[in-house]
């Protein structure tokens, strides 16, 4: 099969740290051009809108879009419409409907649509998955602590209604859980925590159980300088797991277990060719729904201002 003629849309932080490689390093993918308002790529054609791309590279068989969530809906659309493959940066979107409503044109158009979750790729979460198969978890505890000055400095979109706040990298966590859980979860209550000039929250906790009563409690923090904390443990009747840093590291009962390097970017990429040459879409909105729970059934506190 000749390869997969690729565009990247938005060529910001997340394109340039891990599409462009993980795109240069799979030979099912060809990048042919880039649209992007302001960003570009060397060696391709670049567009500042993807209309403009699309009507003079019409060889393009699929779209990577790499903007913000609340922006990712249109560029979807017209893609879609356009008879485009679309691989979706996580969030899929901004809201449930806007993903449902690309579910139901992709399928229309007969073209893939992927919701890409990359934790869900971290090294160490099918072994965490197969281990809580037959060993089911008695509680699970979430710590997801990190320093948002570091990680996403002067991003005012993220701050912005839509913009998800702590849940930009929370949702990571719950991709994870909602994968390796063997039964589903609910929220109960959560408290998200808003600073009073910001419209998203900078911390949240959740508590969620599953049906048959397993707690899940989620804590996520912008506010975590020094050592930062991305770790989910589970407690079993054969002993604790503890998935370290996004998934990365396993322990099973004290046990270091041995894994994989590192490689969420190029599996993403793996699991995107296969998708289109089997015409199928892989679009899970379990994390996304969590986050709007947490939005519908949260109380709200008003913290103190930020400022990056
Ligand atoms: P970013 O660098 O702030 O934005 C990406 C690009 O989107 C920008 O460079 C910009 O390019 C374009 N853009 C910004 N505002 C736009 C608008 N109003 N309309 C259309 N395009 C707009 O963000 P990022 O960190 O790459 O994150 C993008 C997505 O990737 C987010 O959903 C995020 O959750 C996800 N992600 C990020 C990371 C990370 O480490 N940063 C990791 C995993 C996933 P132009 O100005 O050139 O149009």
């Amino acid at each position: 099969m000749p390869p997969i003629h690729l565009a990247i849309v938005g060529v910001g932080k997340i394109a340039r740290d891990q599409h462009l490689p993980s795109i240069a390093g799979n030979a099912d993918f060809k990048l042919v051009a880039a649209a992007s308002r302001n960003g570009t790529v060397d060696g391709i054609a670049n567009f500042t809108s993807m209309k403009a791309m699309f009507d003079s590279t019409p060889s393009i068989d699929a779209v990577s879009l790499c903007m913000p969530p609340q922006f990712r809906y249109d560029a979807a659309y017209e893609a879609i419409l356009a008879g485009k493959h679309v691989f979706l940066e996580k969030p899929p979107g901004a809201t449930l409907s806007e993903v449902e409503s690309l579910t139901s044109l992709a399928n229309e158009k007969g073209v893939s649509l992927f919701a890409s979750w990359h934790s869900r790729y971290a090294p160490g979460v099918e072994t965490a998955k197969s281990f809580l198969r037959t060993n089911v978890p008695q509680s699970v505890h979430i710590v997801w602590k990190e320093d948002v000055r570091h990680w996403h400095p002067n991003q005012d979109w993220i701050w912005q209604a839509g913009g998800l706040g702590v849940f930009d990298p929370g949702i990571n966590a719950l991709s994870i859980l909602t994968h390796i859980m063997p039964a589903p979860v609910f929220i109960r209550s959560a408290t998200l925590e808003f600073p009073e000039n910001r419209q998203a929250p900078i911390a949240a906790d959740l508590k969620m159980t599953s049906a048959n009563g397993i707690p899940v409690h989620v804590e996520l923090d912008w506010r975590q300088t020094g050592k930062q904390t991305w770790d989910i443990v589970a407690e079993t009747s054969a002993g604790q797991i503890v998935l370290m840093d996004g998934g990365s590291k396993l322990t099973i009962d004290g046990k270091a277990i041995s894994l994989p390097a590192e490689a969420e970017y190029p599996e993403l990429y793996r699991r995107f060719a296969d998708l289109v040459k089997n015409k199928q879409s892989d679009v899970d909105i379990a994390p996304l729904r969590h986050v709007a729970d947490a939005f519908l059934t949260g109380e709200r506190i008003f913290v103190e201002p930020f400022h990056d």
